[in-house]
């Protein structure tokens, strides 16, 4: 049944789909056009409706085309787009202040995206090492961890499938478990580390949630060794989580933090922040960006992190995830196929007891927006924070029932 449907749905799309002879071939993409999107809506070339549950992997936060951003958006646009970074920009130094105090940094530098923010970071750390007399410095990150497709950022990034084929990898990253204190602190004799980069929540590999009191031992060990403890909110950041920052959940302060997908709502935008001794390593020179924190972006993103603001969207997003959740349980809590239901705020996950090929494709016949990550095995939901109850009841019954139909 499964398998007719999708037949349907994949010639349905093919007759629909715009020729794509000149684009690289980076992505094997969904069989689906979206054209317009509202709120948490989405429509396809034939106007049928979807309600996305994924808001372009976590970036769309405040929803698709949100009145107070398109006039945001239209105002500067209309106004000044960019100048460079030659010359002073108030919407950046604006919103790096406002990003300051959201977040408890001292200092920010704003590029493009995650990726690029990362980048940031681990420049960062080259420069703390040499301040520290370190010529090799070393940064530890996690297995199953994702922090960006660059050259650093992929080393970085603890999947070796992400990796393959780009060797030589940047050295000097070393990849230990998730959630296991005592493998960090077995590094405590390398003379070499200069810092820690972590995902509060790992979210590529499956909306992982550590256990209580990881983050705090991380800053702990961090504190004890004089370490960098870096942060990478980019998929967790700006209110998803019922949190400005996930880590903030856990009560501590990194040195540095990185953002990206929700700052801009889709406006491309990045953010590095750092603090203390962090945050004055950066010097004119030393890093830069043509792009990064123009007009355009800045005031768009400023914008953002407003509107989240005056609608307390943040506590909104912790509400409504418990909601879902608790409407995830009810629908899937009895499938022996459905291993775990889990996640916090709007970051959730239900993890299936093995890979269920085209799911994706399934959900989008049914009309939903979905992804599946962890290996194949986990349906990740991001939704955004204007989705309303009834869209929040439809996502559950509609996963409640595609997933019935696997047994
Ligand atoms: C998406 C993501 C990145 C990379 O961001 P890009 O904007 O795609 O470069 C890095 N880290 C985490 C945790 C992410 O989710």
């Amino acid at each position: 049944m499964l398998k007719n449907l999708l037949d349907r749905f994949n010639k349905k799309a093919k007759k629909n789909a715009y020729p794509e002879p000149a684009l690289m071939n980076s992505y094997a993409r969904l069989p689906v056009s979206f054209v317009r999107g509202e709120g948490a809506a989405l429509w396809d070339a034939d106007g049928k409706q979807y309600i996305d549950a994924l808001g372009g992997i976590a970036v769309t936060f405040l929803g698709h085309c949100h009145p107070d951003i398109s006039q945001s958006i239209s105002l500067q646009a209309n106004t000044l787009l960019h100048t460079s970074n030659l010359f002073h920009i108030p919407a950046q130094a604006k919103l790096g202040e406002k990003f300051c105090q959201i977040s408890g940094m001292d200092k920010v530098f704003f590029c493009n995206s995650g990726a690029e923010a990362n980048e940031a970071a681990i420049k960062i750390t080259r420069l703390y090492a040499r301040e520290k007399g370190i010529s090799i410095p070393t940064v530890v990150t996690f297995n199953n961890s994702f922090h960006g497709r660059t050259l650093a950022t992929l080393s970085a990034t603890g999947n070796t499938a992400i990796q393959k084929n780009f060797e030589p990898l940047v050295e000097d990253f070393i990849h230990v478990d998730y959630n296991d204190l005592e493998a960090v602190s077995a590094l405590t004799d390398n003379p070499n580390i200069v810092a820690i980069m972590v995902e509060p929540i790992q979210g590529e590999a499956g909306i992982v949630i550590p256990d209580e009191g990881y983050l705090a031992g991380i800053r702990q060990l961090c504190d004890d060794n004089d370490w960098l403890m870096i942060t990478d909110e980019i998929q967790t950041g700006m209110g998803r989580t019922g949190a400005w920052f996930a880590h903030q959940s856990d009560g501590i302060v990194p040195d540095v933090i990185t953002a990206a997908k929700a700052l801009g709502n889709g406006i491309p935008i990045g953010a590095c922040a750092a603090k203390g001794k962090a945050a004055h390593l950066i010097s004119p020179g030393s890093h830069g960006t043509t792009f990064g924190g123009n007009p355009f972006a800045s005031h768009v993103a400023h914008s953002v992190i407003e509107v989240i603001e005056d609608n307390d969207y943040v506590n909104k997003a912790a509400e409504l995830g418990s909601l879902l959740k608790k409407q995830l349980q009810q629908h899937l809590g009895t499938f022996d196929h459905v291993t775990d239901i889990r996640g916090r705020g709007l970051m959730l996950a239900i993890e299936l007891d093995k890979v269920y090929p085209d799911l994706a494709t399934v959900f989008l016949e049914h009309g939903l927006v979905v992804n599946i990550t962890g290996g194949g095995k986990v349906i990740r939901l991001l939704p955004a924070v204007v989705t309303t109850e009834k869209q929040i009841k439809t996502i559950a019954s509609t996963i409640g029932s595609v997933v019935e139909q696997l047994r």
